[in-house]
């Protein structure tokens, strides 16, 4: 089998039903999509993980100057592959968000091709399923919980919230306390230096609002989005100890590991990062310095299945727990679910509260819910999701033949 071409799909939801609130960093929400076509008419597709912020047109350019790097090859090799795009694109060994991502989409794709040909879900070519179920949690619950998308501002609100995610099921959940402000603006907060004590009184009240709704039954995750320092976080977090947490993420900025290290010897609260920690040389020193309890490799961004499943397997090694981190359009969550149901580490899955809006959910073939909080593993060949010929139409595709 050899690989014929490779199509760069960046996907546009339709722009008048796009929630602004999904942007990130002022940019649409963008789903940008590899398929990988062969001359035994196998296609395949992955996602590079830049779906928010403000990489688009860089993820999008990744793919396709890696897309011309593979042209000819078996596309079952995809380690070989992995390695290749690693290690003779000269950008590659420096690593980088980018790099990452694309190595991602094209992996994810290869995968793909390898469960149609094989007629196996990728979670039985990595080793068949270790979880049968996966426990999964509401997150990101200041964007509300439900089909309409908006900031939260009062506590009031945010135990209304989590009433909603616990009728749906959910006894975990995701919630960043300061990233809207007062004034309900995105990232309001002053993100240098310490919090001024009354975002942070603002941030514990919502937490216990939350926290009253839930009682002991629920677990609740505290994103920061590395917005506070490490001070800051400190003092904040011996706050939430008083509450209950679940666990901490991106406490504080995500490419230095001494930093979680120091909120870890003065917080009792499990830390956890890694959305923005990149490849197996990445999260080396996190797991080197036990900086972390959990680690959240994205499989878009992080190189894949591929290194994605031998991160996992690191962890194991230093006793860390495994939440794979998911923020992208449908295909991303279905190449998390394989990977989640072999690892003996995982922890839980992530379902983004922009996950639920059908903008997101109608760019794809297949929609994976949760039932009672848990997902079932898909046991179509490959990762199981493909995008609509809707999708197709109202994206902008280029060819590399
Ligand atoms: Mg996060």
């Amino acid at each position: 089998m050899k690989i014929t071409s490779v199509d760069i799909i960046r996907v546009f939801p339709k722009a008048d039903r796009v929630n602004a609130n999904i942007a990130v960093g002022g940019v649409p929400w963008c789903p940008v999509v590899v398929r990988i076509n062969t001359d035994e008419g196998i296609s395949g597709y992955g996602e590079i993980g830049v779906a928010y912020g403000n990489a688009q047109n860089a993820g999008y350019g990744m793919g396709i100057d890696f897309a011309k790097c593979i042209i000819g090859l078996d596309p079952l090799n995809s380690e070989e592959i992995w390695s290749r795009l690693h290690r003779l694109t000269f950008w590659g060994m420096g690593g980088g968000g980018i790099v990452f991502a694309g190595i991602s989409g094209i992996d994810i794709a290869l995968w793909y091709i390898k469960g149609k040909y094989f007629n196996a879900p990728v979670y039985e070519l990595l080793g068949g399923k270790t979880n049968d179920k996966l426990r999964a949690y509401a997150s990101q619950l200041q964007f509300d919980w439900g089909k309409e998308s908006h900031s939260l501002i009062e506590p009031e609100e945010y135990a209304n919230a989590t009433k909603k995610a616990m009728k749906d099921g959910f006894t975990a959940l995701k919630v960043d306390p300061i990233v809207f402000y007062l004034e309900g603006k995105w990232m309001g907060c002053n993100t240098r230096g310490a919090l001024t004590n009354t975002q942070i009184n603002t941030a514990l009240r919502r937490g216990q609002a939350m926290k009253d709704v839930g009682g002991d039954e629920l677990d609740i995750i505290i994103e920061l989005h590395s917005l506070t320092d490490t001070t800051t976080s400190i003092l904040l977090g011996k706050e939430l100890e008083k509450i209950g947490c679940y666990y901490m993420e991106e406490a504080t900025q995500p490419l230095n590991p001494k930093l979680f290290r120091e909120i870890s010897n003065k917080v009792n609260i499990p830390q956890a990062t890694g959305e923005r920690v990149y490849s197996r040389w990445g999260y080396r020193q996190f797991m080197e310095d036990r900086s972390i309890s959990i680690i959240q490799p994205d499989l878009g961004n992080t190189g894949g299945i591929t290194e994605g499943k031998k991160i996992c397997d690191m962890a194991e090694v230093y006793d860390m727990a495994v939440q794979i981190h998911v923020c992208g359009g449908p295909i991303a969550t279905a190449a998390a679910l394989q990977l989640e149901a072999v690892i003996p580490n995982f922890l839980i899955h992530e379902l983004h509260a922009s996950a639920l809006i059908d903008d997101n959910i109608n760019l794809c073939k297949y929609n994976y819910e949760a039932k009672n909080g848990y997902f079932d593993v898909p046991d179509l060949p490959g990762i199981g999701q493909e995008l609509t010929d809707e999708a197709l139409e109202m994206s902008e595709i280029i060819t590399i033949k």
